[in-house]
């Protein structure tokens, strides 16, 4: 089976049309680790792509606060900005499919998903001490997460927890062999707010099959997608951090 591995598309249209042309014949199901909407322009379009295909797919922070789950006031003036702005394009039938979305972590036969962590959906876990201890609480040998918008992951192996790294700038693809006896915990990075300092869509594919993963890059135009923000009168900032990457 071969999945595509979506996360944090945060409204951005036009970054996850450059992913689908990019990964265009190569998935058969689509798993999505959460943040669909918030930040990005365009909520109804990103939420209308995301009823249709995705297959997997667990809540973020931004779709709880978008629909009313979750109290803003971890939030920064931006992001509430955009939550109030959302809920206001938002028809009711989305605001209502939002509310209904699992929390994480979801399970399917050979793999699980969630937003932050297995243990708890809105928390960060990106150095090797925030990660290495939930391997106690992986019910999967591989666990698709987001959240933290930074591409790349961790495997514990017999040496220890071994960081996986992404591809650099002047790369697109870095493949990495997955090794059934070993346990993974892999971020596919934001396909719409890349915040690892490469402002490239990020995203993954995964072959269960051949035990292969792919974490790629893929330009999209920004510009556009700054001008929809700058047009619905969203806080500059959120147009600002999509060229800079972070
Ligand atoms: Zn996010």
């Amino acid at each position: 089976m071969r999945r595509l591995i979506l996360s944090d598309i945060h409204a951005n249209l036009e970054a996850l049309e450059a992913v689908l042309n990019d990964a265009a014949g190569n998935w058969d199901e689509v798993v999505c680790c959460g943040d669909i909407v918030g930040y990005g322009a365009s909520p109804v379009e990103v939420i209308q792509w995301t009823r249709r295909f995705a297959d997997c797919l667990v809540r973020g922070n931004h779709d709880k606060a978008c629909c009313g789950l979750l109290d803003m006031s971890d939030f920064n003036f931006p992001a509430r900005a955009s939550v109030l702005w959302t809920r206001s394009e938002l028809p009711q039938s989305d605001l209502h499919w939002l509310k209904a979305l699992p929390a994480g972590p979801v399970f399917r036969a050979d793999y699980e998903v969630v937003h932050g962590t297995p243990v708890d959906e809105d928390e960060y876990a990106i150095t090797a001490d925030e990660v290495e201890p939930l391997d106690a609480h992986l019910l999967r040998t591989i666990c698709f997460a987001g959240h933290s918008h930074i591409q790349g992951g961790w495997s514990w192996q017999r040496g220890g927890l071994i960081p996986i790294s992404r591809p650099t700038l002047s790369e697109t693809e870095r493949v990495i062999d997955l090794d059934p006896e070993y346990l993974y915990f892999i971020n596919p990075g934001s396909v719409g707010q890349p915040r690892d300092r490469d402002p490239r869509a990020a995203y993954a594919l995964w072959d269960s099959t051949d035990h292969l993963l792919k974490f790629r890059r893929v330009k999209y135009d920004i510009r556009l997608a700054q001008a929809r923000i700058l047009e619905a009168g969203l806080p500059e900032v959120l147009a600002e951090r999509l060229a800079a990457g972070r």
